[in-house]
This record gives C-alpha cells, sequence and structure tokens, in this order.
C-alpha cells in the first residue's frame, strides 16, 4: 500500500470554501462565480 497524501485545503476556492455555491441569507443559494460551482480554484 502506498502513502497517498492528497492535499485537500489547498485547492479550495477561497471565496467558496470549496462549496462551489454561496448559501444566501434571503434564502437558497447561488453559483460561485470564481471556481463556476466545482468549488476548485
Ligand atoms: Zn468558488
Amino acid at each position: 500500500m502506498k502513502n497517498f497524501k492528497q492535499v485537500k485545503s489547498t485547492n479550495q476556492c477561497p471565496y467558496c470554501a470549496g462549496q462551489g455555491y454561496f448559501q444566501l441569507r434571503l434564502g437558497g443559494s447561488e453559483t460561485c462565480s470564481c471556481c463556476s460551482g466545482s468549488g476548485k480554484k
């Protein structure tokens, strides 16, 4: 078994914290325009 290291936090989109969308206070969600909803940078 190989020692596989996966870096999680560094490739995340800083704007949506890797979620791919923003949570709106008024309800619903909006797709992050920075990462196009992928959550990655
Ligand atoms: Zn994003």
